[in-house]
């Protein structure tokens, strides 16, 4: 037997949970101003290692990469960011004037150790607004994940952090690998990241280099002024937006693009340590990847992070389902399905039954009308109607009730 690959999963019994997380994304995103974009998932190699960075954990190691047959390296995507800043650049849009916002959610690829709530092939919503400096894109950005988690009912702890820009993190940078070249109990993984990006130390989960970088240098201590300013501003902007946060000042994030505001919607599920969302402003990437200079920030959520943390609205019973008692009927009920399916939604038995087993099919279809038509019905004009969802029965003309639909 063929199953599906380790660390994947078939969307069929969450099916419904998928749903009402994409669609309530969906719809706040599309409130808050942005558009869709849907980009390949395959994409050259190069642009992962460009941008997301090569002391990443995620270009390191966790990438599903292999040459096509005409010879191409090519990978499946690990987020969402770097194929929508291609997108953006090859468009030309970085060119012209203005915002851009865009929404996306699909499929992300990372070949790691599968666990509860980790796959990998996970389902990513994220959200890239480029071409705003103001500090106001930051928190609009912000309390537009709050909304999805608000109307999702799930709770959560805020962290922010800023990481700088490129005239303050370079002497931070230069402090902190001073620091850690002092160390002699770097894990292996920090004895790499401390060459390519030090900054990526600080959130090793090792807890040995835990401990070590209690008494490292923190960032917030060297933070420019405008960077200092934007930060303060950000904190102002929150708290007058009544969104409670905290100031994590290890919070780097694991991806190399990031810069100045960073931050992560972790679960407030007792217990729980994972990130349910992040991201933070990445004015550099646009430029990195050969675009003019271009501000950006975004966010992404991960959808089966949060499928333990919410709980589907009750289902309301929904649409018709129409059956028949004898054989004579069952052509004449589906045209009426048919016609039906233009304007609602509609059920329809191909054999016939009785009415028990009829009315027992509407119940679990869920349905809130059940109809049924038999010989009575047929000569006279007629259905029989019952709804499901206050009982109550009648016997209409069938033309009548039909147009009440059309
Ligand atoms: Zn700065
Ligand atoms: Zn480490």
């Amino acid at each position: 037997m063929i199953t599906a690959l380790r660390g994947m999963k078939d969307i069929i019994d969450d099916a419904p949970k998928y749903e009402y997380i994409l669609n309530t994304a969906i719809a706040c995103a599309k409130r808050h101003g942005f558009n869709l974009i849907d980009s390949p998932i395959l994409e050259e190699t190069a642009l992962f290692r460009r941008s997301v960075g090569e002391s990443s954990d995620i270009v390191g190691k966790e990438m599903y990469e292999f040459v096509d047959k005409g010879g191409l390296n090519v990978c499946l995507r690990p987020e969402g960011t770097a194929g929508v800043a291609r997108a953006f650049i090859e468009k030309k849009l970085d060119r012209a004037n203005g915002v851009n916002r865009f929404f996306y959610r699909g499929p992300m690829f990372r070949y790691e150790r599968p666990q509860k709530g980790r796959l990998r092939q996970f389902h990513q919503v994220g959200v890239e607004s480029f071409g705003e400096k103001s500090v106001y894109e930051d928190a609009a950005i912000i309390l537009l994940a709050r909304d999805i988690f608000d109307e999702l009912n799930v709770t959560y702890r805020l962290e922010i952090n800023s990481l700088g820009c490129e005239r303050c993190i370079p002497l931070y940078r230069e402090k902190l690998s001073a620091f850690l070249n002092r160390q002699n109990d770097l894990c292996d993984d920090c004895k790499k990241r401390k060459e390519v990006n030090p900054i990526r130390t600080l959130d090793c989960k090792n807890e040995t280099c835990q401990k070590i970088y209690l008494d490292a240098p923190p960032i917030a201590d060297f933070l420019c002024k405008e960077c200092r300013e934007d930060f303060g501003a950000l904190q102002d902007i929150l708290t007058r937006n009544k969104v409670l946060f905290s100031h994590n000042k290890k919070l780097v994030r694991g991806l190399d693009y990031y810069n100045k505001t960073a931050f992560e919607f972790i679960s407030a599920e007792i217990g729980s340590q994972s990130a349910i969302a992040g991201g933070g402003r990445y004015d550099k990437l646009v430029e990195q990847l050969g675009g003019k200079p271009t501000y950006a920030i975004g966010f992404a959520l991960g959808v089966q992070r949060i499928y333990d943390l919410i709980a589907l609205p009750h289902d309301k019973r929904e649409g018709v389902y129409i059956g028949a008692i004898d054989k004579e009927a069952i052509g004449d009920i589906f045209s009426y399905a048919s016609r039906l399916r233009k304007k609602v939604k509609t059920f329809v038995e191909y054999e016939p039954k009785k009415l028990g087993a009829h009315l027992k099919n509407a119940d679990r279809l869920n349905a809130e009308i059940c109809a049924v038509i038999g010989e009575d019905e047929r000569k006279s004009g007629a259905i029989w109607i019952k709804d499901l969802s206050n009982g109550a029965e009648n016997k209409p003309r069938l033309n009548d009730w039909l147009e009440r639909f059309l």
